[in-house]
Parts: C-alpha cells; sequence; structure tokens
C-alpha cells in the first residue's frame, strides 16, 4: 500500500508502511488520518480512524496542533460512540476558529455575528418604520383623491384643473 498521494510529509513513514503492510497484508488497513500524522500504528479499535479519513489529513493536523492528540482521545472516550462525529466536527470548527483568531477563537465569530444581528434587526426596524410610514402617506393620498373626484362637480372640475397647472401635492 502506498499513502504518499495523501500526505507528502510523511515520505519516510509511508515506505516504512509499504514494507510493513507488504509482510503482513491482513493486518494493516490503511491508517487514519490522525495515527499517519502521529508516525503510529493504526490499530483496528483505533478511536480516531473514524472520524480522520486519511482523505482529510487537514482535519486532524488543525485540531491536533489546537488541542493536542491525547486530548482528542481522551474527549472521545469520555462521550457515547453516537456523539463523537459530532464532538469531532465541533472541535475541528473550534480549533480553525482558534487559528484564525486565536485571541477569541469561535467566541469572536460568534461575537461578530451577533453585532451584524443587532445591525440588521435596527436597519429591519427601521424599514418597517420607513414602510409604514409611506403607506400612512399613500393612505392620506387616495383619501384626498378620493374626496376632490367624488365631490361635486364644481370641486372636481376644480380639482382637474389645479391638476393641469401644476404640481398636485404642493
Ligand atoms: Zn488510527
Amino acid at each position: 500500500m502506498d499513502y504518499s498521494d495523501t500526505i507528502g510529509t510523511t515520505a519516510t513513514f509511508s515506505a516504512a508502511s509499504s514494507s510493513f503492510s507488504q509482510s503482513t497484508p491482513t493486518v494493516v488497513v490503511s491508517p487514519c488520518a490522525a495515527c499517519k500524522i502521529l508516525r503510529r500504528r493504526c490499530a483496528k479499535d483505533c478511536v480516531l480512524a473514524p472520524y480522520f479519513p486519511p482523505s482529510e489529513p487537514l482535519k486532524f493536523t488543525i485540531a491536533h496542533r489546537v488541542f493536542g492528540a491525547s486530548n482528542i482521545i481522551k474527549f472521545l472516550l469520555e462521550l457515547p460512540e453516537c456523539q463523537r462525529a459530532d464532538a469531532v466536527s465541533s472541535l475541528v470548527y473550534e480549533a480553525n476558529a482558534r487559528t484564525r483568531d486565536p485571541v477569541y477563537g469561535c467566541a469572536g465569530a460568534i461575537c461578530r455575528l451577533q453585532m451584524q444581528v443587532s445591525e440588521l434587526q435596527a436597519q429591519l426596524a427601521k424599514a418597517r418604520a420607513d414602510l409604514l410610514n409611506l403607506q400612512c402617506q399613500q393612505a392620506k393620498l387616495r383619501a384626498f383623491v378620493y374626496k376632490e373626484t367624488s365631490g361635486s362637480p364644481q370641486s372636481n372640475t376644480c380639482f382637474l384643473d389645479h391638476n393641469n397647472a401644476g404640481p398636485l401635492w404642493t
């Protein structure tokens, strides 16, 4: 087996794995990304293997850099299996956030999003107030036009004359 295509930095490990897998091909399956990066044998019951497939080495690299492999393993062992996939997603997300923003991590992203929500809520409230105002003006204009056009023939003529003469709503 050759793993050199999935991660370029572990060329020596790939070579070692290759020779190992050739001698005992039934024991060794493709090591998970975590074991590959930690340069250790991936056991059949490897707790990390289901969540760090060899196709996604970056996931483990980032989580390992922030939390450390032993902590990740400890976290996972403390959880029931049904929650481990979510926990890994959360760890990787948190590690990414922490890498981008070493001071606030996820809290920084939450804070920014909350500010954005507040700004958008204020904009929405203003837009709603403007809309209400415009609807009010429109209703007043309608009432005015209705009053002018449905009045006596004299006032109707007067309205039309006034309309032709210049701006209506000044
Ligand atoms: Zn493994």
